[in-house]
């Protein structure tokens, strides 16, 4: 027997015997939909040897599933009060390990070190807290030598910055962020109803999967994710405006900039939300060159 704790009749049955009360604050919209969390754990294509970190359990959802799926799953949440009851619901599991921190404080490669094999691959799913959607998404983003694929539930509208392509209205410093580590897609959207209480905004399952050969050099990562926030600063403004914007400087400095620009055959007038990745890379390095 294996009822599923996501079935509405049985989420309700949980949250009255153990007297569990939502906090709005830490993003607590559960997931009472099983055929949508069927559809989660298919995009993550599970096999027994994967090992999973789940972000934010809540009450076990889609945990149960992947219980049932993985060899191994590691959870991470931070309400305490979840922690009886997820012994509870999770009890017939005994490859499930809950521990009780906040995602935004753990070491993240020293934390997969300890809790998992590294040989084999681990995968994240989540049905994120929205409150910290994007430094979540930043942090598992710099761990993808460890990640080979996330799957997770965010708000629409972020989902659509990480698939966003350049000219587009939501193209940003987050979609870079994302895509020059991963593909992104959408795998399915779904509207407020599947979750109880109801989120004020419509959300999606996104797939992000490593990419084989990375856009950057790692050792350039860090130093270009700066240079793409300064770019993207004010993004209606010319992407020369941001630079001087930043580091200063007046018209020898303006003609510098116009310089590295058109070495890289880019005119003066460019936004940064134009470019492509390898375009702002390539500006990137002109620079760098040029000891900015
Ligand atoms: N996985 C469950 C589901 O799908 O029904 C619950 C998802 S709910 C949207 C987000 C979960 O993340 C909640 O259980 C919440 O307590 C937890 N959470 C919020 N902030 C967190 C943090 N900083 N670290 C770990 N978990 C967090």
């Amino acid at each position: 027997h294996s009822e599923l704790i996501s079935e509405p009749s049985v989420t309700r049955e949980i949250l009255k015997k153990h007297g569990f009360t939502f906090k709005k604050s830490l993003g607590q919209n559960f997931l009472t939909n099983p055929a949508l969390l069927e559809q989660m754990v298919s995009a993550a294509n599970l096999t027994p040897e994967d090992q999973v970190l789940e972000i934010g359990p809540g009450i076990g959802a889609l945990t149960q599933l992947l219980a049932q799926r993985a060899q191994k799953v590691v959870a991470l949440e931070i309400d305490q009060r979840l922690l009886p009851i997820l012994a509870d619901t999770l009890a017939a599991y005994d490859n499930v390990t809950v521990r009780n921190q906040d995602v935004l404080k753990v070491a993240l490669p020293e934390f997969l070190a300890t809790e998992f094999d590294l040989n084999r691959p681990i995968k994240v799913l989540a049905n994120l807290p929205y409150y910290i959607t994007t430094p979540i998404l930043l942090k598992l983003i710099a761990a993808t030598d460890e990640l080979a694929e996330i799957i997770v539930m965010m708000q629409y509208e972020v989902a659509q910055r990480l698939i966003a392509e350049p000219g587009h209205k939501t193209y940003g410093s987050l979609s870079v962020a994302v895509q020059m580590n991963m593909d992104a897609e959408i795998a399915v959207k779904v509207p407020k109803t599947a979750f109880i209480p109801q989120p004020k905004v419509d959300s999606a399952i996104v797939r992000l999967t490593a990419l084989k050969d990375p856009l950057i050099p790692a050792a350039d990562k860090l130093a270009f994710n700066n240079f793409v926030q300064i770019v993207f600063k004010q993004r209606r403004k010319r992407l020369l405006n941001n630079l001087i914007q930043h580091f200063g400087g007046g018209s020898e400095a303006k003609q510098k900039f116009s310089d590295c620009l058109a070495k890289v055959d880019l005119s003066p007038d460019i936004r940064a939300e134009a470019l492509s990745i390898t375009e702002l890379y390539g500006l990137f390095t002109i620079l760098l060159k040029d000891g900015y």
